[in-house]
């Protein structure tokens, strides 16, 4: 069932089907800087959207949040990022490169032979300055995840909404980390997007049992939505890999071209993080616990995933290469709400009463989901094109339409036709698309 693809091929269809391009192409581009493009764009929309539909709307105990990029740096301070997040690097004597240095062994240059410099500390933020001045005073940072954001608006959480523990807060939106070895397509870039939770509780025997329901909770969702199981599994962080303050983590890994891989972590991070931005600002961002009628300082369990990961492990797991009767086929078999396009109809062939009816059709359905009208080429020709981009349904309006008032209605992945009345084709699809 599952055919491995290698990184070239996946990278191949991505550009030639409008998926993702690297970034300003035109120029020469900008190492490990992509954009998404007309489909890619839409697939990448349809994963957060699932994402935010499964875990903030279809929960009730989960809010949102859209914090800003740009934070105070004290944030930044008391997360402990400005100390720690760094990598340990080595500078080559004689060619200049940079490298990470438990990524080189022994102490000559991976690339000249050189002699190396000492180890010293490499903080992976973005750093620039609000305003026009560009002294230390105006130094800010682009946000290197987006947890943070939570964390500080947590207490305007608490007093602006009726909410009471157990409960999350959900953020999608774009982090940043100057990566000294980026690489694997869009798997690791110094410019990513995140979907963060934040999802607090009483104290650490909740902690404890919410941590297992998370890990169980984002690992199912990567499988119902269509990923092969196989192709999935969990990595318990050993105790050395631990942050200090972090009680345990597990990783869902996705089995990448490159091997498996982390698409999302899941920690359970104690009251560490309120904790530390109580110490830094002096706001006390406990909760007031009705039943015991004490102040609680909740503990959280953080879901951190990817969404650049999700998308590419989505576009890896749905590609496939298939005979046929007319030989080879490149399909992407994308869950249903996941598939850029839903549905494309065609006119058998190039007749006015075909043509009017496609087109009627097709304007009925854009009211609600991405559809293409085509009607250029064979009908086979038409089917292949859409297999290439993922599209669940090809819906196509001949002759006899114009009698019986039906259409045929092709399904990519079994290749199976089936006759529905027109008028029944809004349901048809709103079964299966969800
Ligand atoms: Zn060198």
């Amino acid at each position: 069932m599952d055919n491995k693809v290698s990184m070239e091929e996946v990278v191949n269809v991505a550009k030639r089907r409008a998926f993702i391009y690297a970034g300003s192409e035109i120029y020469g581009g900008l190492a490990n800087a992509w954009d998404y493009g007309p489909y890619g764009v839409l697939l990448k929309n349809n994963v957060k959207q699932a994402w935010w539909q499964d875990m903030v709307m279809k929960r009730g105990d989960i809010v949102g949040l859209d914090s800003a990029i740009l934070m105070n740096p004290k944030v930044w301070e008391a997360s402990g990022h400005i100390a720690e997040f760094t990598d340990p690097l080595v500078d080559c004597k004689g060619c200049k490169q940079r490298f990470r240095a438990d990524h080189v062994e022994g102490n000559d240059c991976p690339n000249c032979g050189g002699e190396l410099t000492e180890a010293r500390s490499f903080n992976l933020m973005f750093k620039t300055h609000a305003g026009p001045v560009d002294d230390e005073s105006n130094v800010v940072y682009l946000r290197p995840e987006t947890a943070q954001g939570i964390f500080v608006d947590f207490k305007n959480i608490l007093d602006t909404t009726r909410n009471k523990l157990p409960f999350g807060v959900a953020q999608i939106g774009k982090s940043f980390r100057n990566e000294i070895t980026p690489g694997n397509f869009t798997f690791r870039t110094r410019e990513f997007e995140q979907f963060e939770i934040e999802y607090f509780v009483k104290d650490a025997l909740s902690a404890k049992k919410a941590f297992d329901e998370w890990v169980k909770a984002r690992f199912d969702w990567y499988k119902d939505l269509g990923i092969y199981p196989d192709n999935l599994r969990l990595r318990e962080h050993e105790k050395t890999e631990l942050a200090h303050y972090a009680v345990a983590a597990t990783d869902v890994e996705y089995n990448f071209p490159f091997g498996f891989s982390e698409l999302e972590g899941i920690a359970n991070r104690g009251n560490y993080d309120l904790q530390q931005h109580w110490d830094h600002s002096g706001v006390d961002p406990r909760y007031f616990d009705e039943e015991t009628k004490t102040k609680i300082l909740p503990h959280v369990i953080e879901p951190s995933g990817g969404v650049d990961r999700a998308v590419l492990a989505f576009l890896v797991d749905a590609y496939k290469i298939e005979k046929t009767e007319e030989g080879e086929r490149t399909v992407l078999k994308f869950h249903p709400r996941l598939a850029p396009i839903k549905a494309a109809i065609f006119p058998l062939v190039k007749k006015d009463q075909l043509v009017m009816e496609a087109k009627k059709l097709f304007s009925q359905l854009k009211e609600r989901w991405f559809v293409e009208y085509d009607e250029s080429g064979t009908v086979g020709r038409r089917y292949r094109r859409q297999d290439e981009i993922g599209t669940p349904y090809c819906i196509t309006v001949d002759f006899g339409s114009l009698e019986d008032k039906m259409v045929t209605i092709r399904d990519r992945d079994t290749m199976q036709q089936e006759r529905v009345l027109m008028n029944d084709v809004i349901n048809f699809l709103e079964e299966r698309i969800k």
